[in-house]
């Protein structure tokens, strides 16, 4: 597994030997491609006549296409047949398994055009982040696959000094929910689902409300890459409605979680009241990420990886930076440079080669954002706003906007969208920074602009976040290289695209 950036077709890159690429994903932009979704269930698509129009986040007078969403029946008998299903799918080796994700991996190479288009007209990625969403679906797909072979498809013996022989073998545990959340609408939407299905487990899946469409040609390609109709199933809905009764049922063996803290909070509390066994979660949640710099680091590049962790995918990422630290000796000629850069940002249409951030997904999140901006324009003093396009109010635009504040105590909350938060510290309370980061409870990314070694390990071993980042930008973690997840509020590990990610969705049996 080393050839990540090789993963879909050729290498590629937005660059001269772009343009055939491009020519595939415009045969789907247009108006006259619509998507049509529903729940999968039994492998059979559920009319279920609640149907929803999907509109595209950068023009709200363009469609994407409809989606049916499921009730509380169709969970029930998703979940009756997911739990039939168990026996013989948990029994076969897994290599077998293991080739239905090599299968998918391919399938999404395959299908890349229209899988980008629909990020960029259900989701409002930009042509980079749809790339890099593809990419890593497909790049989760090899990892575990590659994985189960290596640790699931033969038992492990034990012996002892006495002669005795022990062996045992990892299995599935039943059925899985999976719960995933808009931002990274086929990547971790698939992510989970493998591996939940190649440890063993049967699946009922329940995507984010906004990007249903993406979620549904995943499951359509899962099932054509060999994974049984009745071993997964897709019920498209809102929390309430499907997400509910998805936790509640007596019957779930183990939970994959992707989203807002108070969302885990509300199914951890969820699954306990069922007053059944303890089940595993595995959660990956919000966070309150920092950038720390020093009067060592190099304000040329502090600046590049500040702009791009604060605003790429217009601060919709989980490990996006939300408040940069920057020592008051050089925060003179930090702070203008963000705000040059900041001017530079183009903000514009997702599929447009010259846009660097694209809309926010949603008028709910939109609203949330400009109350937060409105609220820091007078607690607090405004660095820069980039300029929004003339067409902004066709969709839900958010200015990226960066305002110095005096502590990080004014921040409660994620915001979670492209808003920076710049405060100056003095090197003396470095330590006393780090404290107040560790003791806001989240603990996903954090960065580090500095020369001396010495103060990068010291904060190394001072933080606690899950993924450290150390004079680069924080978002983007590669599967297999950086395995993903935080700590604390920011999460429960293990690390998506690590090494101990399957065993956590596994049970441990003798033989
Ligand atoms: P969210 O509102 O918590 O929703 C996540 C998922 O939970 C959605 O599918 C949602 O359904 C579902 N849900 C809502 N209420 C539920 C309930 N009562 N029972 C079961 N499921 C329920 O989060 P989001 O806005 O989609 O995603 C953004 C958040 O995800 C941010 O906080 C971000 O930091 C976090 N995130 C974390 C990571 C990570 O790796 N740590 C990665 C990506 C995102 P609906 O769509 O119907 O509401």
């Amino acid at each position: 597994f080393d050839d990540r950036k090789n993963s879909f077709g050729p290498n590629i890159e937005i660059d001269s030997d772009w343009t055939p690429f491009k020519a595939k994903i415009d045969v789907f932009m247009g108006q006259d491609t619509q998507w049509r979704a529903f729940p999968i269930v039994g492998g059979e698509k559920v009319e279920t006549g609640h149907t929803h129009a999907v509109l595209s986040p950068y023009d709200h007078s363009e469609s994407a296409g409809q989606i049916d969403w499921a009730d509380t029946t169709i969970v029930t008998k998703a979940i009756d047949l997911a739990e039939a299903a168990f026996p013989a799918w948990s029994t076969r080796p897994a290599t077998e398994r293991a080739d239905c994700l090599d299968k998918m991996a391919d399938l999404m190479e395959e299908n890349y055009a229209e899988l980008m288009a629909l990020c960029h007209r259900e989701a409002g990625k930009t042509i980079q982040d749809s790339i890099d969403e593809v990419r890593e679906a497909v790049d989760f797909c090899r990892y575990y696959a590659q994985q189960a072979r290596s640790h699931f498809a033969n038992p492990t013996s034990y012996t002892d000094f006495l002669g005795e022989a022990k062996h045992a073998k990892l299995n599935g545990r039943g059925v899985f929910t999976c719960i995933s959340p808009w931002n990274f609408p086929l990547a971790i939407f698939t992510g989970q689902i493998v591996a939940a299905l190649v440890v063993g487990n049967t699946v009922v899946a329940k995507p984010a409300e906004q990007t249903s469409l993406i979620a549904f040609r995943a499951i359509e390609l899962l099932h054509q890459a060999g994974v049984p109709g009745d071993v997964l199933h897709l019920l498209p809905g809102d929390g309430a409605t499907v997400g509910a009764p998805l936790t509640s049922d007596k019957r779930i063996a183990g939970l994959a979680f992707t989203g807002s803290t108070g969302t885990a909070q509300l199914i951890n509390r969820t699954l306990a009241a069922r007053g059944v066994a303890p089940v595993p979660v595995i959660a990956e949640t919000g966070g309150q990420n920092a950038m720390l710099v020093d009067s060592t680091s190099l304000p040329e590049q502090v600046v590049r990886d500040a702009v791009r962790s604060a605003f790429a995918s217009a601060g919709q990422r989980c490990s996006a930076l939300r408040v940069l630290f920057v020592q008051e000796d050089i925060a003179d000629r930090v702070i203008p440079m963000i705000k040059g850069a900041m001017q530079e940002q183009s903000v514009g249409l997702p599929y447009l080669h010259s846009t660097d951030v694209g809309p926010v997904i949603d008028k709910k999140a939109q609203t949330m954002l400009l109350e937060h901006i409105e609220h820091m324009t007078k607690e607090a003093k405004l660095i820069a706003q980039s300029e929004l396009p003339s067409f902004a109010n066709k969709g839900t635009y958010v200015a990226p906007t960066a305002f110095e504040i005096a502590s990080i105590d004014q921040l409660t909350d994620e915001k979670f969208g492209p808003i920076l938060h710049v405060v100056r510290y003095k090197a003396r309370d470095l330590d006393k920074i780090i404290d107040t980061i560790n003791n806001s409870g989240f603990g996903l990314t954090l960065g580090v602009h500095s020369r001396n070694e010495t103060t990068c390990a010291r904060i190394a071993s001072r933080a606690r976040v899950g993924n450290l980042y150390i004079n680069r930008d924080q978002v983007g973690a590669v599967v297999g290289v950086q395995p993903f997840g935080g700590q604390g509020l920011s999460g429960t590990g293990p690390k998506a695209g690590g090494p101990h990610y399957l065993q956590r969705f596994a049970i441990e049996q003798d033989l």
